[in-house]
């Protein structure tokens, strides 16, 4: 079975569990679809679960429903009960727990949606929710509430009126094809809509938002790569939390994106026991930046109904970005954000490196924990005028 020596290696698990398979249906995407993890028996045949999964597992079928694909599944290391993998597709019976504070719908989507399916929130773009399905459902989903069609909540979206609202609405030049995921659309059907929206002369740039590359990244075959790369400039966000999850193929898959001249982000949501590390984030911002995908955002976990477990606090994802920023690479360190509850929108959050402003000076502090000041304009000119004393100086000391 496999086992998982290095996570900062890009390592093959399969066909791991699925040792008799052809190798050519391995790689179909439609196999990995249709033999997904989905239920409590199949489970079991490879993991010893705890009383806490069993009951999750139970009664996932009523609200996010449970599905892994077996390229993702061999992932799970059968022996460590913490695996950070595991945390992100096993159900737990604590997804049942709602505490006082969480919402079905934490971003306020469903308040911002002028037609079913289409969130405009800011003024010159929007977010499309083309599907509610996903490859597999990672259980701490902002939108829970629609995926998988197991709640009872369902996402009713109306594509053609989407299109009709983005013809009306020339603010609109930017639109984020999301869900559920818009890759497990067949290429022809994602051709239609990304040909549609290009149809409209005032919308510039689309992205696509999508989790397919890591669950299921035998999808991104050449011939989707060539559909995409008519529709340019298409971007695309992706979503890895933890190292383990750039495998070779996915990095094959991200490299195949990338030589067809997708810009590639990738957006991971804080997880406790997961990815709430320096260490772990420092290894999983690395192996991004050599699949040539920039870390684009870091979340704070919504407030989803259920997913306490699985929450880290605000403080430790400014201890990430805290440790990231200036000891490595610039284009390796993502915005930390919270989505603000109730939707406000993302807000940024960041470290205190402004100690203090006024108008004259800013007291800044650099990653060594050493602090500068910088003069305003206001300040130059008074400099200019009367020279300070020396010891009144600008200083670059501690
Ligand atoms: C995140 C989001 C976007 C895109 O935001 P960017 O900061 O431009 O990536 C657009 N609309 C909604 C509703 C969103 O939640
Ligand atoms: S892939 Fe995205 S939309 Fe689908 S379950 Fe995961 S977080 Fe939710």
């Amino acid at each position: 079975m496999a086992s998982f020596p290095d996570p900062k290696t890009f390592q093959s698990h399969a066909p791991g569990y699925w040792q008799d398979q052809d190798p050519k249906k391995w790689n179909d995407w439609g196999w990995q679809l249709k033999n997904r993890v989905t239920n409590l028996r199949q489970l079991e045949e490879h993991l010893t679960l705890s009383e806490e999964e069993r009951a999750g597992v139970l009664l996932s079928g009523n609200k996010l429903a449970m599905a892994i694909t077996p390229h993702f599944f061999n992932l799970i290391d059968p022996t460590d009960p913490d695996c950070p993998i595991r945390r992100q597709v096993i159900p737990r019976i604590e997804e049942t727990w709602d505490e006082p504070y969480e919402m079905a719908d934490p971003c306020g989507e469903d308040s911002h949606m002028p037609v079913p399916g289409l969130v405009h929130r800011y003024p010159d773009r929007v977010l499309f929710l083309v599907t509610d399905r996903c490859a597999s459902y990672c259980r701490y989903c902002t939108r829970s509430r629609v995926v998988s069609g197991a709640g009872e909540q369902h996402l009713e979206s109306d594509h053609e009126a989407a299109f009709r609202y983005l013809e009306e609405h020339t603010e609109v030049r930017d639109v984020l094809l999301s869900g559920g995921d818009p890759l497990l659309f067949s290429d022809a059907k994602l051709e239609r809509i990304l040909s549609r929206l290009r149809s409209i002369p005032h919308i510039e740039f689309l992205r696509i938002g999508t989790r397919v590359p890591v669950f299921l990244p035998q999808r991104i075959t050449d011939s989707l790569c060539q559909m995409l790369q008519k529709y340019h400039p298409l971007w695309m966000s992706v979503h890895v939390n933890h190292p383990k999850e750039l495998t070779l193929e996915v990095k094959e898959g991200l490299e195949r994106l990338a030589n067809h001249g997708v810009p590639l982000g990738n957006q991971s949501v804080l997880l406790r026991g997961v990815n709430d590390d320096v260490e772990v984030m420092r290894t999983l911002v690395h192996k991004l930046l050599m699949c040539r995908v920039r870390p684009y955002y870091l979340y704070q976990m919504d407030l989803i109904r259920g997913s306490a477990h699985l929450r880290a606090p605000v403080s430790q994802g400014i201890e990430i970005i805290r440790g990231l920023r200036g000891h490595t690479t610039g284009y390796g360190v993502p915005q930390f954000v919270i989505d603000a509850p109730g939707g406000g929108g993302k807000v940024p959050i960041n470290p205190d490196y402004v100690l203090q402003r006024n108008d004259e000076r800013v007291i800044i502090r650099n990653y060594e924990g050493k602090t500068f000041e910088y003069p305003e304009p206001a300040l130059q000119e008074r400099i200019k005028e009367a020279p300070l004393e020396p010891a009144a100086q600008l200083c670059g000391c501690d």
